[in-house]
């Protein structure tokens, strides 16, 4: 009576090759099609890994945020191709310590550390992993200056961002764009070469890690300095 049960990738890639290149789908569509939709998300970017070029509407601004165009298919796992080896192979040992130490097991993208809590999603704890500057199959290296620190969801959306690199243009253009501290700032990352967290964020960092009585009290303590200036 059992059906042969497909992979959760053979599932999302059978989605996405029926709507074809050229063709468009919505997350909700997508989730609908796939009965463990906690692992669409995941699959995407396993899809991704292997050639296959989905835009979303970070890299297409032409499309709704819920909104994918299928530009090409990858290796058809759908139709039994062998998924290629390596698309995803983690980082361990002393290499994978040695980031988390250097990033102070801190997410470099958000800031979260390991074990907090996502602010905006309580009861849901930061795991760290090592996501890559320049994603392996744009021709990213495993040496230290391309790894870095990332936290589980900062890991998944990075990957989904860097589907396109950003052009010379706009990267210049919004640089140009920041206020004078900003820029400072930006500055002295790329002169460290990572993301360094700043002052406030370090404080903002101590601060959650108060007992909630503590945290009420340093935010009435701010609170009354911040109305007295305004
Ligand atoms: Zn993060």
């Amino acid at each position: 009576m059992t059906a042969v049960r497909k992979s959760s990738l053979v599932q999302v890639a059978e989605f996405v090759a029926g709507k074809g290149e050229g063709g468009k789908f919505g997350k909700l569509e997508l989730f609908g099609a796939v009965p463990e939709v906690s692992q669409a998300d995941r699959r995407m970017r396993d899809l991704r890994q292997m050639g296959w070029q989905i835009d979303n509407y970070k890299v297409n601004p032409s499309l709704r945020p819920d909104e994918y165009l299928v530009r090409k298919l990858g290796t058809r796992v759908d139709l039994g191709e062998p998924r290629p080896k390596n698309t995803r192979k983690s980082i361990t040992g002393p290499k994978r310590r040695r980031i988390l130490e250097r990033d102070g097991h801190t997410c470099q993208v958000c800031g979260v550390r390991a074990g907090q809590e996502f602010p905006d999603a309580p009861g849901r704890t930061a795991v760290m992993t090592i996501g890559h500057l320049v994603p392996v199959n744009r021709g990213g290296q495993n040496t230290d200056a391309n790894l870095r620190a990332e936290c589980q969801r900062c890991g998944d959306e990075s990957r989904d961002v860097t589907v396109d690199p950003p052009s010379y243009e706009q990267v210049l253009a919004h640089v140009s764009q920041g206020s004078l501290k900003d820029k400072r700032l930006l500055y002295s990352w790329m002169q460290a070469g990572r993301r360094m967290p700043s002052d406030s964020e370090k404080l903002f960092l101590e601060w959650s890690r108060l007992s909630p009585a503590d945290r009420l009290n340093v935010a009435a303590v701010l609170e009354s300095q911040v109305v007295k200036e305004l």
